[in-house]
Protein backbone atom coordinates (compact mmCIF):
# COMPACT_ATOMS: atom_id res chain seq x y z
CA UNK A 1 0.00 0.00 0.00
CA UNK A 2 1.42 3.46 -1.02
CA UNK A 3 2.04 5.70 1.97
CA UNK A 4 -0.76 9.01 2.21
CA UNK A 5 1.33 12.16 3.87
CA UNK A 6 -0.90 15.09 4.64
CA UNK A 7 -0.57 18.16 6.12
CA UNK A 8 -3.56 19.94 8.04
CA UNK A 9 -2.43 23.79 8.38
CA UNK A 10 -6.03 24.33 10.29
CA UNK A 11 -6.52 27.64 11.15
CA UNK A 12 -2.87 29.11 10.89
CA UNK A 13 -1.86 29.91 8.06
CA UNK A 14 -3.34 32.95 5.87
CA UNK A 15 -3.61 33.47 2.21
CA UNK A 16 -0.32 34.88 1.20
CA UNK A 17 1.69 32.46 3.68
CA UNK A 18 -0.20 29.71 2.23
CA UNK A 19 0.78 31.04 -1.41
CA UNK A 20 4.29 30.84 -0.31
CA UNK A 21 4.08 27.92 1.65
CA UNK A 22 2.75 25.61 -1.03
CA UNK A 23 4.75 26.58 -3.54
CA UNK A 24 7.68 25.88 -1.82
CA UNK A 25 6.43 22.46 -1.41
CA UNK A 26 5.04 21.43 -4.72
CA UNK A 27 9.45 22.36 -5.45
CA UNK A 28 10.68 20.39 -3.10
CA UNK A 29 8.22 17.59 -3.65
CA UNK A 30 8.48 17.45 -7.76
CA UNK A 31 10.43 14.56 -7.96
CA UNK A 32 8.69 12.13 -5.19
CA UNK A 33 6.19 9.89 -7.28
CA UNK A 34 5.91 6.79 -4.38
CA UNK A 35 3.61 8.51 -1.97
CA UNK A 36 0.16 9.98 -2.14
CA UNK A 37 0.72 13.60 -0.66
CA UNK A 38 -2.49 16.03 0.48
CA UNK A 39 -2.79 19.95 1.77
CA UNK A 40 -5.36 20.89 3.64
CA UNK A 41 -5.42 24.84 4.08
CA UNK A 42 -8.25 27.01 5.08
CA UNK A 43 -11.42 27.96 2.97
CA UNK A 44 -10.06 30.73 2.05
CA UNK A 45 -6.84 29.58 0.11
CA UNK A 46 -8.06 26.79 -1.48
CA UNK A 47 -8.45 28.48 -4.79
CA UNK A 48 -4.95 29.50 -4.69
CA UNK A 49 -3.94 26.52 -3.88
CA UNK A 50 -6.07 24.45 -6.52
CA UNK A 51 -3.95 26.59 -8.87
CA UNK A 52 -0.70 25.96 -7.23
CA UNK A 53 -0.92 21.87 -6.90
CA UNK A 54 -2.16 22.00 -10.74
CA UNK A 55 0.02 19.49 -12.41
CA UNK A 56 1.81 18.91 -9.66
CA UNK A 57 2.25 15.43 -7.17
CA UNK A 58 0.29 17.60 -4.09
CA UNK A 59 -3.33 17.08 -4.00
CA UNK A 60 -5.88 19.24 -2.35
CA UNK A 61 -8.03 18.81 1.15
CA UNK A 62 -10.54 20.61 2.95
CA UNK A 63 -10.66 20.43 6.80
CA UNK A 64 -14.10 20.21 7.08
CA UNK A 65 -17.50 20.41 5.26
CA UNK A 66 -21.36 20.31 5.89
CA UNK A 67 -23.32 17.27 5.57
CA UNK A 68 -25.68 19.70 3.34
CA UNK A 69 -25.78 20.27 0.14
CA UNK A 70 -26.33 24.03 -0.06
CA UNK A 71 -28.89 26.52 1.14
CA UNK A 72 -29.62 28.64 4.52
CA UNK A 73 -26.70 27.06 6.61
CA UNK A 74 -24.81 29.89 7.45
CA UNK A 75 -20.98 29.67 7.92
CA UNK A 76 -21.40 26.25 5.99
CA UNK A 77 -19.58 25.23 3.11
CA UNK A 78 -20.53 22.95 0.17
CA UNK A 79 -18.70 20.16 -0.66
CA UNK A 80 -19.85 20.53 -4.21
CA UNK A 81 -18.14 23.35 -3.90
CA UNK A 82 -14.96 22.14 -2.42
CA UNK A 83 -15.18 19.46 -5.36
CA UNK A 84 -15.21 22.92 -7.90
CA UNK A 85 -12.20 24.22 -6.43
CA UNK A 86 -10.35 20.92 -6.95
CA UNK A 87 -10.54 19.17 -3.58
CA UNK A 88 -10.06 15.63 -3.72
CA UNK A 89 -10.10 14.95 -0.02
CA UNK A 90 -12.19 15.99 2.94
CA UNK A 91 -10.72 15.89 6.61
CA UNK A 92 -14.07 14.64 8.74
CA UNK A 93 -14.03 13.97 12.19
CA UNK A 94 -11.35 16.00 13.21
CA UNK A 95 -10.40 15.70 17.17
CA UNK A 96 -10.86 19.68 17.26
CA UNK A 97 -14.14 19.42 15.25
CA UNK A 98 -15.19 16.75 17.89
CA UNK A 99 -13.95 18.03 21.41
CA UNK A 100 -13.81 21.99 20.99
CA UNK A 101 -16.66 22.08 18.24
CA UNK A 102 -19.11 19.16 19.83
CA UNK A 103 -19.06 17.38 16.55
CA UNK A 104 -20.69 13.94 17.29
CA UNK A 105 -19.61 11.18 15.18
CA UNK A 106 -23.71 10.51 13.82
CA UNK A 107 -22.73 14.26 12.51
CA UNK A 108 -19.33 12.93 10.99
CA UNK A 109 -21.62 9.96 9.99
CA UNK A 110 -23.75 11.91 7.73
CA UNK A 111 -20.60 14.46 6.54
CA UNK A 112 -18.75 10.97 5.22
CA UNK A 113 -21.85 10.02 3.40
CA UNK A 114 -22.31 13.54 1.72
CA UNK A 115 -18.44 13.33 0.60
CA UNK A 116 -18.67 9.74 -0.58
CA UNK A 117 -21.49 10.65 -2.76
CA UNK A 118 -19.40 13.68 -4.25
CA UNK A 119 -16.42 11.87 -5.17
CA UNK A 120 -14.43 13.13 -2.07
CA UNK A 121 -12.02 10.90 -0.13
CA UNK A 122 -12.72 11.48 3.47
CA UNK A 123 -9.71 11.26 5.71
CA UNK A 124 -11.63 9.92 8.92
CA UNK A 125 -9.94 10.92 12.26
CA UNK A 126 -10.46 9.26 15.48
CA UNK A 127 -8.88 9.31 18.52
CA UNK A 128 -8.96 9.27 22.60
CA UNK A 129 -8.12 11.75 24.95
CA UNK A 130 -5.68 11.26 27.61
CA UNK A 131 -8.59 10.65 30.29
CA UNK A 132 -10.31 7.88 28.41
CA UNK A 133 -6.95 6.24 28.05
CA UNK A 134 -6.37 6.59 31.86
CA UNK A 135 -9.77 4.85 32.40
CA UNK A 136 -9.05 1.85 30.07
CA UNK A 137 -11.43 3.06 27.43
CA UNK A 138 -9.01 3.58 24.40
CA UNK A 139 -10.61 0.81 22.61
CA UNK A 140 -14.07 1.34 23.25
CA UNK A 141 -13.62 4.91 22.32
CA UNK A 142 -11.92 4.31 18.67
CA UNK A 143 -13.97 1.43 18.05
CA UNK A 144 -16.87 3.46 18.79
CA UNK A 145 -15.90 6.34 16.47
CA UNK A 146 -15.15 3.98 14.13
CA UNK A 147 -18.66 2.17 14.41
CA UNK A 148 -20.91 5.37 14.57
CA UNK A 149 -18.98 7.38 12.15
CA UNK A 150 -18.69 4.85 9.32
CA UNK A 151 -22.05 3.41 9.77
CA UNK A 152 -24.21 2.80 6.30
CA UNK A 153 -21.01 2.82 4.17
CA UNK A 154 -21.10 0.10 1.85
CA UNK A 155 -18.41 -2.15 0.76
CA UNK A 156 -18.04 -0.38 -2.36
CA UNK A 157 -17.51 2.98 -0.70
CA UNK A 158 -15.03 2.02 2.22
CA UNK A 159 -11.87 1.89 -0.39
CA UNK A 160 -12.31 5.78 -0.58
CA UNK A 161 -11.83 5.87 2.85
CA UNK A 162 -8.65 6.80 5.18
CA UNK A 163 -8.70 6.27 8.93
CA UNK A 164 -6.35 8.72 10.51
CA UNK A 165 -5.74 7.55 14.01
CA UNK A 166 -4.96 10.17 16.00
CA UNK A 167 -4.87 10.13 19.63
CA UNK A 168 -6.25 13.51 21.21
CA UNK A 169 -3.41 13.41 23.66
CA UNK A 170 -0.37 13.22 20.96
CA UNK A 171 -2.11 16.32 19.30
CA UNK A 172 0.06 19.69 19.82
CA UNK A 173 -2.51 21.72 20.74
CA UNK A 174 -2.75 22.93 24.15
CA UNK A 175 -7.12 23.72 24.25
CA UNK A 176 -7.21 19.58 23.94
CA UNK A 177 -4.35 19.08 26.31
CA UNK A 178 -3.86 21.84 29.09
CA UNK A 179 -1.56 20.04 30.86
CA UNK A 180 1.27 17.81 30.88
CA UNK A 181 3.41 17.07 28.38
CA UNK A 182 1.96 16.73 24.45
CA UNK A 183 4.22 14.31 22.73
CA UNK A 184 3.98 11.42 19.76
CA UNK A 185 2.70 8.30 20.52
CA UNK A 186 5.82 6.01 21.19
CA UNK A 187 5.94 3.09 18.58
CA UNK A 188 4.65 0.80 20.80
CA UNK A 189 1.18 2.60 21.61
CA UNK A 190 1.12 3.54 17.93
CA UNK A 191 0.96 -0.21 16.78
CA UNK A 192 -1.02 -1.19 19.37
CA UNK A 193 -3.65 0.88 17.90
CA UNK A 194 -3.11 0.80 14.32
CA UNK A 195 -3.11 -3.50 14.80
CA UNK A 196 -6.47 -3.05 16.63
CA UNK A 197 -7.63 -0.63 14.19
CA UNK A 198 -6.77 -2.97 11.20
CA UNK A 199 -8.54 -5.95 12.55
CA UNK A 200 -11.58 -3.93 13.23
CA UNK A 201 -11.54 -3.39 9.47
CA UNK A 202 -10.55 -6.93 8.83
CA UNK A 203 -13.52 -7.85 10.83
CA UNK A 204 -16.11 -5.72 9.61
CA UNK A 205 -15.74 -5.69 5.75
CA UNK A 206 -13.70 -8.91 4.85
CA UNK A 207 -9.87 -9.49 4.46
CA UNK A 208 -9.21 -8.33 1.09
CA UNK A 209 -11.05 -4.95 1.82
CA UNK A 210 -9.74 -4.18 5.42
CA UNK A 211 -6.21 -4.91 4.34
CA UNK A 212 -6.14 -2.28 2.13
CA UNK A 213 -7.54 0.83 3.66
CA UNK A 214 -4.69 2.79 4.51
CA UNK A 215 -4.35 3.63 8.53
CA UNK A 216 -2.82 7.42 8.77
CA UNK A 217 -1.12 8.19 12.05
CA UNK A 218 -1.64 11.56 13.74
CA UNK A 219 0.22 13.71 16.39
CA UNK A 220 2.72 15.83 16.98
CA UNK A 221 4.79 13.69 13.82
CA UNK A 222 8.31 15.24 12.78
CA UNK A 223 11.01 14.88 10.48
CA UNK A 224 12.41 13.30 13.69
CA UNK A 225 10.14 10.68 14.60
CA UNK A 226 8.35 10.25 11.27
CA UNK A 227 10.75 7.21 9.93
CA UNK A 228 10.67 5.05 13.00
CA UNK A 229 6.72 5.31 13.16
CA UNK A 230 6.41 4.35 9.14
CA UNK A 231 8.36 1.01 9.72
CA UNK A 232 5.35 0.26 11.82
CA UNK A 233 3.37 -2.50 9.21
CA UNK A 234 -0.36 -1.27 10.11
CA UNK A 235 1.28 2.59 9.68
CA UNK A 236 0.31 3.65 6.35
CA UNK A 237 1.21 7.06 6.54
CA UNK A 238 0.61 10.51 8.58
CA UNK A 239 -1.82 13.30 9.38
CA UNK A 240 0.69 16.16 10.33
CA UNK A 241 -0.42 19.17 11.96
CA UNK A 242 2.44 21.60 13.10
CA UNK A 243 5.51 20.21 11.06
CA UNK A 244 3.20 20.78 7.92
CA UNK A 245 3.36 24.36 8.37
CA UNK A 246 7.03 24.22 7.22
CA UNK A 247 7.83 22.76 3.52
CA UNK A 248 11.08 21.79 4.78
CA UNK A 249 9.81 19.79 7.77
CA UNK A 250 7.03 18.24 6.10
CA UNK A 251 9.18 17.18 2.79
CA UNK A 252 11.57 15.37 5.34
CA UNK A 253 8.75 13.73 5.99
CA UNK A 254 7.20 12.77 2.84
CA UNK A 255 11.45 11.64 1.78
CA UNK A 256 11.14 9.15 5.05
CA UNK A 257 8.11 7.47 3.56
CA UNK A 258 9.02 7.44 -0.08
CA UNK A 259 12.21 6.24 0.92
CA UNK A 260 10.84 3.13 2.79
CA UNK A 261 8.70 2.85 0.26
C1 LIG B 1 -3.49 17.16 13.81
O1 LIG B 1 -4.13 17.91 14.53
O2 LIG B 1 -4.04 16.59 12.86
C2 LIG B 1 -2.10 16.97 14.15
C3 LIG B 1 -1.63 15.80 13.91
O3 LIG B 1 -1.45 18.00 14.75
P1 LIG B 1 0.07 18.02 15.27
O4 LIG B 1 0.91 17.35 14.21
O5 LIG B 1 0.40 19.47 15.38
O6 LIG B 1 0.11 17.29 16.54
Amino acid sequence: MRYIIGGNWKMQMGPLNSIKIAKEMVNHLKDIKNIEIFIAPSYTSLKDLSEIFKGSNIKLSAQNMSEFDEGAFTGEIAGKWLVELGCSYVILGHSERRRIFGESSEKVNKKLLKALELGLKPVLCIGETAQERIEGKKFRVNEEQLEKSLSNVSLNQISQIIIAYEPVWAINNRALNPVGEIRAATPAEAKEMHDFIRSWLIDKYGSNIGQNIPIQYGGSVTPENSEELFKIPNINGALVGTSSLSAEKFSKIVFYASKLS
